[in-house]
């Protein structure tokens, strides 16, 4: 269902007090898309992700318009994507622990959710790989039982964790295979937080902008205004000459 403008205005604004990782999520709960009981730092990363995705294509559309700037010879790339095709299943079961026997070691994990993305923030990418490995182990022990600590793992290990992690809740990370008309070809990841943030925070300027218009010229209370609908608030726009 598609939430109205004061409906949407509102939850822009509860999500603006929120830090910048959480305030796409928070919408999902503003707007109804999860049950309120459902605590949103557990949600893992992917699931999140995939309930974003869609909450962009219900608000905005399917089409996303970006652009990448090529990392060899420094132009704009535009780029016209699916979120349908680029948005990741909505993997249920990524919250079940997941085990793995290698490099003489047995592990036990789970998936990173909100809060563990939340912590990470901070942290530098070569230490963030150890980190979140030691915030979702579970357990692990040598080959002849003994418990190991999250630090002590191989690293090949710990990138055979996160890879692991990775396939077991799809949509953490949305890559993009981007070519230049100069022939490179690269790899962007696609922030579907920020996507649906800033498409919000962009409507949510044009919307204040057409009611303070609207007001202006009759008169009419804000609740007002919001409630006619986009089709009829740019009519009598139009009759005013904007
Ligand atoms: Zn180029």
């Amino acid at each position: 269902m598609v939430p109205t403008a004061s409906t949407l205005l509102s939850a822009w604004e509860a999500g603006a007090a929120e830090a910048p990782l959480d305030r796409a999520p928070s919408l999902l709960r503003s707007l109804g898309e999860i049950p309120p009981d459902q605590n949103l730092g557990a949600m893992t990363v992917g699931q999140c992700e995939a309930r974003l995705f869609e909450l962009r294509r219900a608000l905005f559309g399917d089409l996303l318009e970006a652009v990448a700037t090529c990392p060899t010879c420094g132009a704009d790339v535009e780029l016209n994507l699916s979120l349908a095709e680029l948005g990741p299943p909505l993997a249920e079961h990524a919250s079940a622990a997941i085990t793995l026997r290698q490099s003489n070691h047995a592990v036990a994990f789970r998936v990173p959710c909100n809060d563990d993305l939340r912590r990470l923030g901070a942290a530098e990418p070569e230490q963030a790989i150890g980190e979140l490995v030691e915030r979702c182990l579970i357990e692990a022990r040598t080959a002849d039982g003994h418990p190991v600590a999250a630090a002590q793992l191989p690293l090949e290990l710990q990138q055979a964790i996160l890879e692991a992690m990775a396939a077991a809740d799809p949509g953490a990370q949305t890559l993009l295979e981007v070519t230049c008309p100069c022939g490179a070809a690269w790899v962007d990841e696609l922030d579907i937080r920020s996507v649906v943030w800033t498409d919000l925070t962009d409507w949510v300027g044009r919307t204040l902008t057409e009611v303070h218009q609207l007001a202006r010229a009759y008169g009419w209370a804000e609740a007002e205004i919001l409630g006619m609908g986009a089709w009829r608030r740019r009519w009598y726009l139009e009759a005013l000459g904007w």
